[in-house]
Order: structure tokens, then C-alpha cells, then sequence
């Protein structure tokens, strides 16, 4: 049996980033990460303004990957609207990439990560939770459950069920004409969008996202119909692969001192499908909970500081699916430049949403004053492309 003080399931963004903190903080945390090469979880790699920005405050600053500063958030066949600026809104980059600049800062921080070693099991005996794994049993009286969407952790604790919500990517097709901004189409599907990354001045990752219980025939259908009327003629330079999004949170015992973030916790945005800045804050809050709290005290210290993104989560609960259901009245505050003003400018300062709606009108002010922050580019009508797209397979 290994003993520590921390244990935590699952070295994705979510366990990488709790423990890279607790290592730096003198906690002798360990990180159990069931494959032996964790960098081919399937993601876009769009590392939004907010996600940046906690990297930079965590002291992981991450300039890789593509600098996106143009935006397309356009609801097809009726709104487009198209946003720049001098501050990058985003970066993209393939996964492998993050996972392994990632890994580096972990290996700085003296972070321990058994490689292969499946967590199976966990039991808390009132005093400490033991870990069974392939690789050996592990006791600590914390846990971090970090272990993804279909987090053995929740579920051996007897946490409930977030919702899901589903996506499916080409990671690589290669385009005829350059592509210069990222582009999320909401409507391309039902309860969803379709998204460009550009990855390279001919090379982009293309996919769907939805929130429906579509099934994975219907969504594949979905995303060549999507590509090739969004795209026109591209080549898959990859095979298309799925992943599923865990959203609205999930209940778990509050006596128990266990800690569930990034997907384990059900914590994507189901309105953007944004996870990792979600892993990046709750590992953060986290590490933070355990560094400064007795064992006994972790959990409340945890529900104390997601008070603010807990309520957000709350909050999206009930206004994503509503608002992907009237993405066309989104749209149309798009259209007016001001919400994206607002919402780009916080994103960038990394704010939550009840966060950005509280400050809006200091934002608005000042990005009204700067329009460097971002602004609108001037295409007063939707261009024929979109106009022609049609948003479901039957028309
Ligand atoms: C198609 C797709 C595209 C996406 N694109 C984006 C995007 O562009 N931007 C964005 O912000 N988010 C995106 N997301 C969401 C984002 O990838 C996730 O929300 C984020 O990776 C969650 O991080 P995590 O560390 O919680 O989980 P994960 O990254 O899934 O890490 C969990 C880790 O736990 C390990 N593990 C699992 N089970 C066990 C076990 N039993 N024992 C030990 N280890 C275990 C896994 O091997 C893995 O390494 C996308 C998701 C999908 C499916």
C-alpha cells in the first residue's frame, strides 16, 4: 500500500494542473493516469481567452499552438457575425501539444504520475480513501478525482450522473482556400453547432457538437453534411473520432472529502462545449482547498471557493439548452456588437458569466472607449455561403 497526502485520478488538464500546484505548494500528492500515453484524449484544442489567462496566473503561461484573432459566431442561415482584435481571443493547438507542455510543467514540479495504473475501485473508511488500480493500492485521506467523463471516482463514491452532451471531430482536413478565423455555426445541427479551428494556413480540425440525444449514425451524417456545405471540397487527413461532454454538475456525499473536477465534475459549458478552462478552475480551487485545509475541513473549503462557479454551472444548467434552442435571438444581440464586446473582453480577463454580467457595463464603457478590444467587421449582410447553408439533413 503507498501512503500520501493527496491522491489524484486521472492526468488530463484536470489532475495535471491539481497537482502541478499541490507539488509546488509541498503536498506529496500522487497522479494515477490509467494509459501509458495520456496525450490522445480527443479534443479541438481551443484554449479560450479565459483559459489562457488562468495558465498565465497559475504561472503556465502558454503561447503555442495558432493565435486566434478573428471569431465567426454565426447562427445559420440567418446571423453572421464576425469579431477582431489585437489581443488573441483564443489559441488553438492539437492536443498532443497541451498534454505535453502540460507534462513539462509537471516534471518541474516534481508531480509523481504512475503511468497504466486503472483506477478500479475507491472505499473511504470514515479517515482515509484507499485507491485500488492495476498498478497497486494507494491511501490518502484526500482525494482529487480527475478521471474524465466516465470518472470511475464518481462513480465508486456513489456520485449522480452530469447530462451529456456528445461531439464528433475530424482532427485534421486539409482546405482549398486559407482559412482566418475560427468558426462556430450554431444551428448547423439541432440543439448545437458546427466549428472550424484553423490549425495551419491550409490545414483545420472541423466538428459537431450537440446537446440532443442524437445518435452517433445521425451526428457522423451531421458533420460530413456540415463540412462539405461549410467547406466545400476538403480532404480527411484523419479519421473522424467521438467524445462525449459531461455538463450541469453532479451530487456527491457532502461528508465525504472527495473532490470531483474538470469532466469528472460534469463541468463543460454546454453552450460553447468549453472544458478545460472548467478542469483548469476546479483543479485550481482544489489544489488550493487542500494545501490550506486539514483533511476533514478540504470539502468545505472546495464548495466555499466554487461558491461563484458553482452558481454559474447553476445557471447554464437551465440557460444553455435555452439558449441554443433561440441561438437566432443570440444571433441578433450579436449583431449589435455590444454583447460580444462585453463577453470577448471578460473572456479575455477570464471571467465566469455571472461574473461578465455583473461587470458588464464597466466593460462595455471601456470597450466602447478602446476599440482595440474587439470589434466587429463590417458585413452588414450574411454572405451567400451561409445564407445557403441548411441547418437540418431533411430540407
Ligand atoms: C471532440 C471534443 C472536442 C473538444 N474541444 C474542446 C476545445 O476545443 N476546448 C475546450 O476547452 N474543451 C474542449 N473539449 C472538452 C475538453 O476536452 C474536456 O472538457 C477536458 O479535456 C477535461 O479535462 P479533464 O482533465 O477533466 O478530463 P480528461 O482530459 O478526459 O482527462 C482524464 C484523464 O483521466 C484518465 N482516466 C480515466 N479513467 C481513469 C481511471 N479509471 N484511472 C486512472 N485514470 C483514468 C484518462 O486517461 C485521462 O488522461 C472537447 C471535448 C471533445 C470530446
Amino acid at each position: 500500500m503507498h501512503r500520501c497526502q493527496c491522491v489524484v485520478v486521472g492526468g488530463g488538464v484536470a489532475g495535471l494542473c491539481a497537482s502541478i500546484l499541490l507539488c509546488r505548494a509541498g503536498v506529496d500528492a500522487v497522479v494515477l493516469e490509467h494509459r501509458e500515453n495520456p496525450e490522445k484524449k480527443v479534443c479541438a484544442g481551443g484554449l479560450s481567452g479565459r483559459s489562457l489567462h488562468l495558465l498565465s496566473r497559475m504561472g503556465m503561461p502558454f503561447d503555442a499552438g495558432r493565435a486566434v484573432t478573428r471569431i465567426e459566431l454565426n447562427v445559420v442561415p440567418h446571423h453572421y457575425n464576425r469579431f477582431v482584435t489585437k489581443t488573441p481571443l483564443a489559441r488553438v493547438a492539437d492536443r498532443k501539444t497541451i498534454n505535453r507542455w502540460m507534462m513539462g510543467h509537471a516534471r518541474d514540479a516534481g508531480v509523481r504520475v504512475i503511468r497504466g495504473a486503472a483506477t478500479r475501485r475507491v472505499e473511504h473508511d470514515g479517515r482515509r480513501f484507499t485507491v485500488r488500480t492495476d498498478r497497486g493500492d494507494f491511501s490518502a485521506p484526500c482525494i482529487i478525482g480527475a478521471d474524465g467523463a466516465v470518472s470511475r471516482t464518481r462513480k465508486s463514491l456513489g456520485g449522480s450522473e452530469p447530462r451529456m452532451a456528445r461531439a464528433l471531430i475530424a482532427e485534421k482536413v486539409e482546405v482549398s482556400r486559407p482559412l482566418d478565423a475560427a468558426i462556430f455555426d450554431y444551428d448547423a445541427l439541432p440543439m448545437g453547432y458546427g466549428w472550424v479551428f484553423p490549425t495551419s494556413e491550409t490545414t483545420a480540425n472541423v466538428g459537431v457538437f450537440t446537446i440532443s440525444p442524437m445518435g452517433g449514425a445521425e451526428l457522423r451524417e451531421r458533420l460530413y453534411f456540415y463540412t462539405s456545405q461549410r467547406l466545400g471540397g476538403v480532404r480527411f487527413a484523419s479519421p473522424v473520432k467521438g467524445g462525449i461532454l459531461p455538463w450541469g454538475g453532479c451530487r456527491l456525499d457532502k461528508k465525504l472529502p472527495a473532490l470531483l473536477v474538470g469532466d469528472a465534475g460534469g463541468y463543460t459549458d454546454p453552450f460553447t462545449g468549453e472544458g478545460i478552462f472548467q478542469a483548469l478552475a476546479t483543479a485550481g480551487h482544489a489544489a488550493a482547498a487542500v494545501v490550506s485545509n486539514p483533511p476533514h475541513k478540504v470539502r468545505r473549503a472546495f464548495e466555499r471557493r466554487m461558491a461563484l462557479f458553482s452558481a454559474n454551472v447553476r445557471l447554464l444548467k437551465r440557460l444553455g439548452p435555452l439558449a441554443l434552442k433561440n441561438a437566432r435571438a443570440i444571433g441578433r444581440l450579436g449583431e449589435t456588437g455590444l454583447f460580444s464586446r462585453v463577453f470577448f473582453s471578460s473572456q479575455v480577463r477570464g471571467q465566469y458569466y455571472l461574473g461578465m454580467a455583473a461587470s458588464a457595463p464597466a466593460w462595455l464603457a471601456r470597450s466602447l472607449l478602446r476599440r482595440d478590444v474587439v470589434h466587429r467587421e463590417h458585413e452588414r449582410n450574411v454572405p451567400l455561403h451561409l445564407q445557403s447553408m441548411k441547418p437540418d439533413l431533411q430540407n
